[in-house]
């Protein structure tokens, strides 16, 4: 996700992040490359030229001039108004949904035909049902393609939430009603109309939208847009937000090799927040939006906080924790920590989903490493180290030649396998040394700071 624009960023602020002091050169030159990179990244013309402004107003102040180390001062100044473009000046509330009504709370979904809005409607059940324990309905109000109400249904089923059938011989405003007769009878927390999508913008399509939206008055209009649209996907967010009274937006297919323009630039261009992104086609590739987090991850400094997340999602919650506070105070990491996370990863749909949420730098690291292990390997290595003795497995470097011929056997191996499990715990461990206690998390902390 947003591979280029990270790496172009990282790259700019890394050098910046070493000077001792701040001059005109060195600053505009740092500015330059960030808009250039932004610039390259899709994001709109006015987004960047407000933010490139903040941001060098900002590098004359006292705070930078006067801080301890300006550049690192400055890369904090970056980090701050990439959020702060993404809606973090709206607080961390904005990006939450709206339920402060009398139930149902009714979610109106307006978007582009393909812009992912079925999906989105069937990951927003997921996660209320799951994450905020709502009983869900949901409708199509698409009359003009009978599979779209299919899809709905399929998406509906799958992750057990209610679904209310309508007939494409049906009106839209009338089939919004409908269900939401039944949603009170059936003490519904939440309603999702699902509604026709265009290849345009048009303007039948508007005034369709724009009926249901007066009839049912829904607390919360969520657009949704396709990400890898790039600069179109701005101009359709504008004419939906001129058109229709957005609360919120869903960026979908974060996951793509977009450039990511879209994220940077939807929040500022229509002034409205983006609540959540779509990193997946899985209906759990649902995530909400946390804009300092996304320019964290965007500058490269990935975050542990997601791969926490991840693991929350089905994996033993206690053992992912536990690792990411060990990473976090420098804990060592042994290979009961090893195989704990090849157990997790077989969860987690395997490494590169992983790999994408760690610091660019550290996916440099491990890019080096043979990470890309598939299954079955992962079973045998499991295997191996069911092999061995507690002992051997908190100090591997106990495991010498007899020891490594027994644990062979045990695990019905090579001894070369056993050496080369033990090669790559070795480069996890490496990896993990530097996330730890030194340079990661002292930039982490320059960055906040
Ligand atoms: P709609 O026409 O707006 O209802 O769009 P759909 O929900 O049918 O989605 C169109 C396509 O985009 C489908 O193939 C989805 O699987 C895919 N899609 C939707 N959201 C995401 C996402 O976040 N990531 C990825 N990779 N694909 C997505």
């Amino acid at each position: 996700m947003l591979d280029n624009l990270t790496q172009r960023l990282a790259k700019a602020v890394k050098t910046m992040r070493g000077e001792a002091r701040l001059t005109e050169s060195n600053t505009a030159e740092m500015l330059r490359e960030v808009r250039l990179a932004l610039l390259e990244a899709d994001v709109a013309l006015p987004a960047v030229r407000e933010f490139i402004g903040r941001v060098k107003e900002k590098a004359m102040g006292e705070d930078v001039i006067g801080a301890l180390s300006p550049g690192q001062a400055l890369v904090g100044v970056v980090q701050r108004e990439l959020a702060a473009i993404m809606g973090a000046d709206l607080g961390p509330e904005a990006s939450q949904l709206n339920f402060a009504t009398q139930p149902p709370a009714i979610i109106l979904m307006a978007g582009l035909q393909g812009a992912g809005k079925t999906t989105t409607v069937g990951k927003l059940a997921k996660y209320l049902r799951e994450q905020k324990k709502k009983k869900v309905l949901t409708v199509s109000a698409d009359v003009y393609r009978p599979a779209a109400i299919g899809q709905l249904k399929t998406v509906t089923e799958q992750v057990g939430a209610d679904f209310f059938p309508s007939e494409i011989t049906d009106k839209p405003v009338d089939i919004a009603l409908a269900a939401l007769d039944y949603a009170k009878r059936h003490y519904h927390d939440v309603l999702i109309i699902d509604t026709a999508g265009r290849l345009g913008i048009d303007e039948a399509m508007m005034q369709e939208i724009s009926a249901i939206h007066a009839a049912v008055k829904p607390i919360e209009t969520l657009f949704v847009v396709d990400a890898m649209l790039g600069q179109d996907a701005i101009n359709t967010a504008k004419a939906f937000s001129d058109a229709l009274p957005l609360t919120g937006i869903v960026l979908t297919k974060l996951d793509g090799d977009s450039r990511g323009g879209a994220a940077l630039s939807v929040r500022h261009i229509t002034g409205k927040p983006i609540k959540f992104a779509g990193v997946a086609e899985k209906l759990d590739g649902l995530e909400a939006f946390d804009p300092v987090r996304m320019a964290d991850r965007i500058l490269g400094m990935g975050d542990i906080l997601a791969l926490v997340e991840e693991a929350r999602k089905g994996v033993d919650m206690d053992a992912a924790a536990g690792l990411a506070q060990k990473i976090k105070v420098g804990g060592k990491f042994d290979l009961n920590d090893f195989k704990s996370q090849l157990a997790q990863m077989k969860k987690m749909g395997g490494m590169s989903n992983l790999m994408d949420k760690l610091p660019a730098q550290l996916q440099q690291a491990a890019s080096g490493a043979n990470m890309g292990m598939a299954d079955k390997q992962v079973v045998r290595m499991e295997g191996i180290i069911n092999s061995m003795t507690p002992q051997e497995r908190a100090k591997p470097d106990l495991i010498k030649a007899s020891r490594k011929r027994r644990i062979a056997t045990g695990a019905g191996v090579q001894v070369q396998e056993v050496n080369r499990m033990l090669a790559q715990f070795d480069q996890m461990q490496s990896m993990m040394k530097k996330l730890k206690g030194g340079n990661m998390m002292k930039m982490m902390r320059g960055m906040k700071g």
